[in-house]
């Protein structure tokens, strides 16, 4: 049984509140994993909704459950609520009244997508066979809120196992408007990051030969670093590493005692990520060594490989097609290179994660500003689409049982 047509009737009724909420959410933007007037508003958007809602404890996440009529399983869809450290640029007449915080990655569009599926699919509950999870999550853009919420028993919510995930990101250009994507496997790349000191002993910059000058044996890591990609990983597995600062010494003249650099380490699978990992810490270690210096590497671990899982990929792909044409779907030929902390629910539960292209209509979205630009725009028309997808995945998944 298909509620496709019942879905996207019914969302039309909802179409203007939703949009005021994005734009509501969109003028007030918080960042990190403290979000209280976001999460004042979900909440009032949720209520009066036959919802069990509760909120986190470390971190100002909503929780909710909807418990359909019919026994059955449970489904998680998941929406992140946080802004980013940005000034707004856009140029809109509901553009952020936040000085240096803005919704530059469109989590204002996915909140009010999910509250949209939480509206359509409490009208359904009777008929509903299992339970929906909604996870409204901050901290996405850091330092994480999906495994503090993981901790505080997100999982465990429903009370009958979850059987899927899903979650929506929208993007402010590079797909054509209103597309939907996905893939089977690794989507994101794991996000890890290096913090390096070289240690030597400094001097005169006259007479190395008394010192122990730590910046050359640094720049021969950093282009080692690069060597290590291209020799050492799989060109069909790939990582790439960024070195995205150095600082070293005060004058010409004097050789300095340390020099410190930081990249990023980006990889699409965990055995990458773990050869990464290891090997990033001996060609710093090495290069020390052989120069007779010492040498810290911190390797700080930041979001694992996001994965789909490729049956729930299919089916999700299928919906799309279903509810809204095959001309609004196309699979993705890559992973992106971002990161994201959905990463920790799907390793935990089957799911897909998709991408939607919002790009505003009047926009190419070849040339239009990405994701986290200051000048970034989304179109909120997308917002009812968004919620239909939710609720028509958390609907025929729980069909299927
Ligand atoms: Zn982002
Ligand atoms: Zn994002």
């Amino acid at each position: 049984m298909s509620m496709a047509a019942g879905f996207r009737d019914s969302v039309e009724a909802m179409r203007e509140g939703l949009v005021a909420l994005r734009r509501e959410i969109h003028r007030q933007p918080e960042i990190g994993l403290h979000l209280p007037r976001t999460q004042e508003t979900v909440l009032k958007a949720l209520a009066g909704l036959p919802l069990e809602v509760s909120t986190g404890t470390g971190l100002s996440s909503v929780t909710a459950v909807l418990r359909g009529g019919r026994p059955g399983p449970a489904v998680l869809l998941r929406g992140d609520m946080d802004g980013l450290p940005v000034t707004e640029l856009s140029g809109l007449d509901y553009a952020s009244q936040v000085d240096g915080a803005m919704h530059a990655c469109g989590h204002d569009l996915h909140v009010a997508m999910l509250v949209g599926a939480a509206r359509l699919l409490s009208a359904v509950r009777d008929e509903l066979p299992g339970s929906v999870v909604f996870m409204f999550q901050p901290g996405e853009e850091g330092p994480g809120g999906a495994e503090p919420m993981i901790a505080e028993g997100l999982l465990e919510a429903a009370g009958t196992p979850l059987v899927g995930a899903y979650c929506l990101h929208v993007l402010s250009g590079w797909l054509p408007h209103g597309q939907f994507t996905t893939r089977h496997g690794t989507m994101l790349a794991a996000a890890d990051s290096l913090h390096v000191t070289v240690r030597g002993a400094g001097g005169h910059g006259s007479a190395p030969q008394f010192a122990r000058d730590p910046i050359p044996a640094a720049c021969e890591m950093v282009l080692a670093l690069q060597t290590f990609v291209t020799r050492s990983i799989d060109v069909f597995d790939p990582a790439v590493i960024t070195v995205g600062t150095f600082h070293a010494g005060t004058v010409e003249n004097v050789i300095p005692a340390e020099a410190t650099f930081s990249a990023t380490l980006r990889s699409f699978s965990p055995q990458t990520r773990e050869r990464v990992r290891t090997g990033v810490q001996d060609v710093v270690s090495n290069i020390a060594a052989a120069h007779g210096l010492t040498a810290d590497a911190v390797y700080v671990p930041g979001y694992p490989v996001t994965v789909n899982d490729g049956g729930e990929a299919d089916f999700a792909a299928a919906t799309v097609a279903e509810v809204f044409g095959a001309d609004r779907f196309a699979w993705m030929a890559h992973p992106e290179a971002g990161a994201e902390d959905m990463s920790y629910v799907l390793e935990r539960v089957p799911g897909a994660y998709l991408n939607l292209g919002a790009c505003p209509p009047e926009h190419d979205p070849l040339t239009a500003p990405l994701n986290h630009a200051p000048e970034a725009r989304y179109d909120d028309s997308l917002v009812p689409d968004g919620a239909v997808l939710l609720a028509e995945l958390a609907w025929r998944r729980l069909q299927r049982g």
